[in-house]
């Protein structure tokens, strides 16, 4: 359901009347009660007439005074306090009398008109997150996950050349000239943006643009992707034990939870940008960020090595989590120069998705079938599965069989970089590699597992160019190893 679409159940109040030639320019107040405990609200209007040029517009008045006018731009309408329609105000339902305003610039004196207007009260606001887009089969789609505009620190120059907040389009804009599929703004603390996202959601009608917070705090920083209202940052702040329970109330509520940039330093420089309370008390998050093209910036390129996400990401994986690998710019800029490490889609994380479009992409996220992009190579795939006896398995999922069973891994790749080594990983440690020289743009590539002890294992590929530099790399296929 788009925005401004109502809701498909019968509506709670409906105000019909009729309009005479006495109508003439003419204002006329149509007072309704919203009683306590609405969030908000939605009206469609109608009329007839319109053959002999009646014209009635419309607008809004709550108990405090004026939300709004469309006039006869809009025939439907929603306003409520994370959101409006535009031509309303965001902002609080409140109970009390509110009056919805027609203006009749024009009805013949010799005319009558019939109107209806049908309101629904919600308890709950309807957010961009539904919107669908055109591409309604299944791929894979490319996206960045963790963006800042101007609604918290993220800034670009002006037309005269002064540091400003970023408006959101500019990030949108870049988003689509990266051949980016989806995004999610992800602002420190607030949720301002929505209201931007849903003012740009109808012209950006080919990638699907998630809300989402960085959860912001002193002991680490949480991507909540998808999310659908204010974060209590407060709470979440007085303790790690606070921050794990804000967290899974948002993913009880519908949110992604990314531990982000995990390896960064805790300090002065950047307060809270580590993950302080260690990696056996991130029970709850459905991805991490094993790469964070911020944080490369500014550990001068190293893409590996203790600033990165990679050694949290695998003590996750040995503890026997499956946490979802991803790769995100965490820009803040969108005129960041295009081929570097940090600008929009930079890295990238691609995702297997039933179609393009919001629950399509969250439930592909957490499918876990989805791979980290470093260059942003447009169009390369990689998708590694583990062959059993009874079937092949995708990565995210998880394969169960017995010690003296046979199994093989195969890596299908598009879009390798020219001279690749391939690297075969099981739970952080290299079990096999090889080099790829192939020019062709589809590689298949199959491995023999053999030596698996009992346990549980995460088994992924780290694709490198031939600078020894990550290019990219799959998520885990799990693997359960029992004994015979
Ligand atoms: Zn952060
Ligand atoms: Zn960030």
């Amino acid at each position: 359901m788009a925005l401004d679409d109502v809701p498909k159940r019968p509506a709670d109040l409906v105000l019909e009347g009729e309009l005479r030639g006495e109508d003439h320019r003419r204002i006329r107040l149509l007072p309704f009660e919203v009683p306590n405990g609405v969030e908000s609200l939605a009206v469609r209007f109608d009329y007839d007439g319109k053959e002999t040029k009646t014209v009635i517009d419309i607008g809004l008045n709550g108990p405090k005074g004026f939300r709004g006018w469309s006039g006869g731009n809009k025939s439907q309408f929603q306003i409520g306090p994370l959101v409006a329609t535009p031509s309303y105000l965001v902002g609080q339902v409140d109970p009390g009398r509110w009056e919805l305003v027609l203006g009749i610039p024009n009805i013949r004196a010799e005319s009558k008109a019939s109107y209806r207007a049908e309101i629904w009260m919600e308890k709950r606001q309807y957010l961009p997150k539904e919107r669908r887009v055109e591409a309604r089969e299944a791929g894979w789609f490319r996206g960045d996950l963790h963006l800042h505009t101007g609604h918290s620190d993220g800034s670009c120059k002006s037309q005269a050349g002064k540091r400003i907040p970023c408006p959101l389009f500019k990030t949108v804009q870049q988003a689509v000239d990266q051949g980016l599929d989806f995004i999610s703004i992800t602002e420190h603390n607030t949720i301002s943006h929505l209201q931007a996202i849903h003012e740009i959601e109808g012209y950006f009608d080919q990638i699907v643009v998630l809300p989402g917070v960085e959860l912001t705090t002193f002991w680490g920083h949480v991507n909540l992707v998808g999310v659908m209202g204010h974060v209590d940052y407060v709470r979440a702040s007085k303790s790690p034990d606070d921050l794990q329970s804000v967290v899974e109330a948002a993913r009880q509520s519908g949110a992604y939870a990314i531990l982000n940039h995990p390896g960064l330093p805790s300090g002065e420089a950047c307060m809270g940008c580590g993950w302080s309370p260690g990696i056996e008390k991130a029970y709850n998050f459905d991805g991490l960020e094993v790469v964070n093209g911020g944080a490369v910036r500014s550990t001068f390129g190293q893409v590996e090595g203790p600033f990165s996400g990679f050694g949290h990401w695998v003590a996750a994986l040995s503890a026997g989590r499956s946490m979802t690998a991803i790769g995100s710019s965490d820009n803040h800029d969108p005129t960041q120069i295009a081929e570097t490490m940090g600008a929009i889609g930079r890295p990238a994380t691609v995702v297997f998705a039933t179609e393009l479009s919001a629950p399509a992409i969250m439930t592909g996220l957490r499918s876990g079938r989805a791979f980290v992009d470093l260059d942003g190579v447009k169009g390369r795939i990689l998708d590694l599965r583990l062959n059993g006896p009874s079937g092949a398995v995708t990565m995210g999922s998880s394969l169960s069989i017995t010690k003296d069973m046979a199994l093989s891994a195969t890596l299908s790749a598009v879009n390798l970089p020219a001279d690749a080594t391939v690297q075969w990983m099981r739970d952080g440690e290299e079990m096999f590699s090889e080099s790829v020289n192939s020019r062709e743009n589809n590689v298949e590539l199959t491995i023999r597992l053999t030596e698996l002890s009992p346990g549980t294992h995460a088994v992924y590929v780290i694709v490198r160019k031939d600078s020894g530099r990550i290019s990219a790399m799959t998520n885990p296929v799990y693997l359960k190893v029992l004994q015979n």
